[in-house]
């Protein structure tokens, strides 16, 4: 565990006597055995498969009496269980072998449980594990899910849903405040106590001041993942596999997919942090920090001044009307080999990948106000850029080896004198025009100038783009699966199969002409609206359709799914707020390359 932070006899830090920066999230090792009485030693059972998990090699007590015992309680509580998809229940083992507990857990049928239902099952584990205060807990990896299943693949999905279960937003909370936050979960639970270790922060102290500096926000927001949660060991059995894994090979799957899900939670804790404490400036710290800690990256923050004078027409105006002034973040990751970017280059292969990432810290709608029934939502209008930060900062801890640049547009979208306005004809980084007919249509102004910006500089092979876009996303497809549109069908086929594999779903949305159509405007080149009601994210779409040429180019609209919202489906691994959609998903395409 991390810090040196104390644990009390139960394996729960006391929150009264320690600082845990960010969320407390489960630490994960694999092993081909489970240590004989260890805390809690789970197993999965099938609804298509008679009789009791297998606890892989955990051995008996040397009891046959307790053995025999044990053994036909597992059997009630597996018929007890009957497989059902979610359902759990723990089984006290009085001679603490193989385990103080065993925890049986329904996966449903064999043949349709997926990674995804791995996922939210574990998630069920890690918290049925904090609300017993365990200090460790022992999952069996079962032998083989439906079809194409590896064991690399089951335990990285254990690996994942456990961690991201263990994530709850908690910093602004009381000390002793142990209450749900609002989760919808069965089992509330939180270990994480708001504070600093460089003592900026000492518990919050409600209805007063802001509670704590930037900077010791900032180094708490960096330090998240870090902080120590209950230790997970998945246990694989030492048997060879058929498909010829290995414990080696399974680990170091289990490491890959542990980092992508400290990632997706650091996502998570910029993207739910409060408006008032997060601001353009904010992010550019974060910015800077992300590249202070390796030197494969670096970080380039371009303020109010330049930015008007280097053309961001985009930016400046939606930026204008705010006293926290707009900034664009371009931080850029380093990882091919020389030799690698010179033998792209001479083959004409194209640049790094660029991700562009939406960040209005707050989204007012500026003169064009939004009605205020859940305007407190719009502190996740900058799911987009948390979400590309996250991704560089992740692709760097992996050491991958590609190149990647992320711009973040930050800005505040205000209502003010300064503000502008519906009838203003604004000139864009890409040296078109814009007639603004609504400032609460912003985003896809920053993102104009960013990915003209982007595509110039850079050169990329491919750009990708996030953002919390359009309602009208969510009209047409709910709150789990993101809109896509794209100039370049094999990269859209590329990002379906992430997202087939990650379960951060897609849908593709054409984008031809008739759409590009829609926004032509009688006064300028284009206008920051479509036509009424009809097909708002494909005419936002087509507003960035104009800023790039002919880069491959994937454009997400995550309004729908970057935070949990009247329909998002339930799951374990889902807290309150901000999800990370897309990281996972990017992360699998990036390590496809
Ligand atoms: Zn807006």
């Amino acid at each position: 565990m991390a810090g040196g932070q104390r644990l009390d006899g139960a394996g729960v830090p006391v929150k009264s006597k320690i600082a845990v920066p960010g969320p407390s999230v489960v630490k994960v090792r694999v092993s081909g055995s489970a240590k004989p009485g260890i805390e809690m030693l789970c197993g999965f059972a099938f609804s298509d498969d008679k009789g009791a998990p297998r606890f892989a090699s955990a051995g008996g007590s040397g009891d046959a009496a307790a053995d025999r015992d044990l053994a036909s309680a597992l059997r009630q509580t597996a018929r007890d269980v009957a497989g059902r998809q979610g359902r759990i229940a723990v089984v006290p083992v009085t001679s603490k072998r193989p385990a103080r507990r065993l925890l049986v857990a329904g996966l449903g049928s064999r043949k349709d449980a997926t990674y995804e239902v791995v996922r939210h099952v574990s998630g069920k584990i890690a918290r049925k594990a904090a609300e017993l205060k365990l200090g460790e807990f022992a999952v069996v990896v079962p032998p083989r899910l439906g079809a194409g299943s590896t064991q690399a693949g089951i335990a990285s999905a254990i690996a994942e849903g456990s961690k991201m279960a263990a994530y709850r937003f908690d910093r602004f909370k009381g000390a002793g405040d142990d209450s749900d936050n609002g989760d919808d979960s069965d089992v509330g639970f939180g270990y994480g106590a708001g504070g600093s270790s460089n003592g900026a922060y000492d518990g919050p102290n409600r209805g007063s001041a802001p509670p704590v500096t930037r900077s010791g926000l900032v180094s708490e927001v960096l330090s998240a993942g870090d902080a120590a949660g209950p230790d997970l060991v998945i246990v694989c059995g030492d048997s060879p596999n058929k498909k010829g894994e290995t414990l080696d090979g399974i680990s170091e799957a289990v490491r890959t997919s542990s980092v992508i899900s400290d990632g997706n939670l650091f996502v998570r804790s910029v993207a739910n942090l409060p408006p008032n404490e997060c601001t353009p400036q904010t992010l550019a710290d974060i910015a800077r920090g992300i590249a202070k800690r390796d030197s494969r990256l670096k970080c380039t923050v371009v303020s109010k001044g330049a930015l008007k004078r280097r053309g961001f027409g985009g930016i400046t105006a939606v930026g204008q009307g705010s006293r926290n002034e707009p900034k664009l973040i371009i931080l850029e990751y380093r990882g091919a080999s020389g030799r690698r970017r010179s033998r792209r280059a001479a083959a004409g292969a194209g640049g790094p990948i660029v991700l562009v990432g939406k960040a209005v810290t707050f989204d007012t709608g500026g003169i064009s106000l939004k009605p205020g029934a859940s305007m407190d939502e719009m502190k996740f209008d900058k799911c987009g850029g948390c979400t590309v930060l996250g991704i560089i900062r992740t692709a760097a801890k992996l050491r991958l080896k590609t190149d990647i640049v992320c711009i973040v547009p930050a800005v505040e979208n205000m209502p003010g004198g300064e503000s502008y306005r519906p009838g203003d004809i604004i000139r864009l980084y890409s040296g078109k025009t814009a007639e603004i007919l609504n400032t609460d249509a912003e985003g896809r102004l920053i993102l104009a100038d960013a990915l003209a910006y982007g595509e110039r500089h850079h050169k990329p092979r491919e750009i990708i783009d996030f953002a919390t876009l359009t309602g009208a996303c969510i009209v047409a497809l709910g709150n789990d699966v993101a809109g896509m549109v794209s100039n370049d069908p094999g990269l859209a086929d590329a990002i379906r199969q992430s997202a087939a594999r990650t379960s951060e779903s897609v849908w593709e949305l054409p984008l031809d002409q008739n759409y590009m159509d829609m926004i032509k405007s009688p006064v300028a080149d284009m206008k920051n609206m479509g036509i009424g009601r009809a097909a708002g994210t494909i005419a936002a779409a087509a507003f960035l359709r104009n800023a790039i040429e002919d880069t491959p180019w994937v454009h997400l609209d995550i309004a729908g799914v970057a935070w949990t919202q009247t329909a998002t489906k339930s799951r374990s691994y889902k807290s309150k707020g901000a999800t990370g959609f897309g990281l996972r998903l990017v992360m699998d395409h990036l390590l496809e390359q």
